[in-house]
């Protein structure tokens, strides 16, 4: 039931530019989603699928043609082996089984379900274009300090608008255009704005939230959200946020539905002395403020999803590499681990150009190349925060030394999996979190793709039908969200 709300008002645009063309490729991605939701047998599982089944999927690529990841994966789909196309298909219509149930068991959706998940008039009366985030983050008591500012472009005219942060995070003041104050109210995780002036269609305005807080502790990162505050063995502060399923207004105030993202955005964290910290796309500058601590700013030159937007705080030793694409591009790859496992990383991290070169060839390009490509240790197992991959797999095989087949411990599966997203989550985003599923059965396949490619294509079957056991056919959870795989790890 709460999924209906997910997909209501759904937006178009057909304006150019890199939000917008992400949006066609992603809009282009939901219709498939569409199409296969309607076909009748995605409620059994296990079934043969036919040829019918299999339609929207090349319908799919031939739509998407013309962008430029599409390309490959278009000439892709065409030559697939029918079972490994019917893997996508398996785990697309699993997790759209998974889907329908909630639709027709679960409870009318709670008020506090409605903010999160609904497109109201208060969040489609505006279209972010940018975030500025400036915070500083203290390990001594676990807080954190600063602002954002939402830079946007006005849908239509109005005086209120919506903006999330969770409510035990204390709002000082919100400023409207570098000006005015704007008054609000809280409701849950949600935050009304009422603009000192009305903000007339087709304009560009700012709301800049200052707050402060303890942020909520992830019990278990990263599946479930929050902060990790961790040391490592010589007791320096490594800390870490994830957020997957409860967004990012867990720790920033943002427009927090994944139908919007900004076109860039500027990340300002300041920590203490001695500190390293690592987030999203470019490194700007360093900067020792009078204090002491240490300003490190970084920038996203292109639209970023709410969830993989981060931070890593800790002691961390750095080296680099560069990759070059078939066209002759050049791709800074950076690393950054706990200086205990440098040699190891310098060893394990080879793999992320084969990696590289491996997906280039399916899905086209790396899509984030002004802004590189970054692996950086965490204490969790992985997430795939965008150009800045967080990796916690101790530079095994498999899932930390774990697999459910025997080609599976032959690399580095967070290297792999979670390097797919950059294709499959990042570049392609769902734009309603009900359909993470475009996240994880893309990325899913593109592992099956690197194993053809790295040890042949009976390995790849052999690959595919081992990881058969996870495909679920469970209710949802959170009434409407695809399941994150909480039983079984390795599936963020
Ligand atoms: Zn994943």
């Amino acid at each position: 039931m709460v999924s209906k709300f997910y997909y209501e008002a759904k937006k178009r645009s057909s304006a150019r530019g890199p939000k917008q063309l992400k949006r066609q490729r992603t809009a282009a991605l939901q219709d498939l989603a569409e199409e296969v939701a309607r076909n009748p047998s995605r409620q059994r599982l296990g079934v043969r699928l036919s040829s019918a089944a299999l339609t929207p999927v090349r319908c799919q690529a031939e739509r998407v043609k013309n962008s430029r990841h599409s390309a490959s994966l278009n000439r892709r789909l065409r030559i697939l082996e029918p079972a490994v196309l019917a893997l996508v298909c398996f785990l697309s219509l699993a997790q759209f089984a998974t889907i329908s149930v909630g639709q027709q068991t679960s409870a009318p959706p709670t008020r506090a379900e409605i903010l999160k998940g609904a497109l109201t008039p208060e969040r489609t009366c505006y279209d972010v274009t940018s975030y500025n985030l400036d915070l500083r983050i203290d390990p001594a008591t676990k807080s954190l300090k600063g602002s954002n500012k939402i830079t946007f472009k006005t849908v239509n005219d109005f005086t209120r608008m919506q903006v999330d942060l969770w409510s035990n995070l204390p709002i000082s003041k919100i400023i409207f255009d570098d000006g005015k104050d704007a008054r609000f109210t809280r409701e849950l995780n949600a935050l009304f704005v009422e603009l000192p002036e009305q903000a007339r269609k087709e304009s560009v305005h700012s709301v800049t939230v200052f707050y402060s807080g303890v942020p909520v502790v992830a019990k278990r990162a990263p599946w479930d959200g929050g902060f990790t505050w961790d040391h490592d063995d010589e007791g320096n502060p490594w800390v870490v946020v994830t957020c997957p399923e409860t967004g990012a207004s867990i720790w920033w105030p943002n427009k927090d539905h994944a139908s919007d993202e900004p076109d860039n955005m500027a990340i300002s964290i300041t920590v203490p002395p001695g500190l390293d910290e690592i987030s999203n796309g470019r490194f700007k500058s360093k900067t020792v403020l009078p204090d002491g601590w240490v300003r490190y700013e970084w920038f996203v030159s292109y639209p970023i999803n709410n969830y993989c937007v981060t931070f890593n705080i800790g002691k961390y030793a750095h080296f680099s590499d560069e990759y070059i694409s078939a066209d002759g591009e050049k791709l800074s790859m950076d690393y950054y681990v706990l200086p205990k496992n440098l040699e190891k990383a310098k060893e394990q991290f080879k793999q992320a150009k084969t990696m590289m070169a491996i997906f280039e060839k399916y899905f086209g390009k790396y899509p984030f190349y002004r802004d590189g490509y970054k692996l950086v240790e965490c204490p969790h197992t992985g997430m795939e925060h965008q150009t800045c991959v967080a990796y916690g797999n101790h530079f095994l095989g498999g899932y930390r030394g774990r697999g459910s087949s025997a080609v599976g411990l032959k690399f580095d599966f967070i290297i792999i999996h979670e390097s797919a997203h950059e294709w499959w989550g990042n570049s392609v985003t769902m734009r309603d979190i009900a359909d993470m599923w475009i996240h994880e059965s893309f990325g899913a396949y593109a592992e099956s793709l690197f194993v053809e490619d790295q040890y042949g294509h009976d390995e790849a079957i052999k690959y595919i039908n081992a990881k058969k056991g996870n495909v679920r056919n469970g209710p949802p959870n959170h009434r409407g969200i695809w399941p994150l795989s909480k039983k079984r790890p390795g599936h963020v």
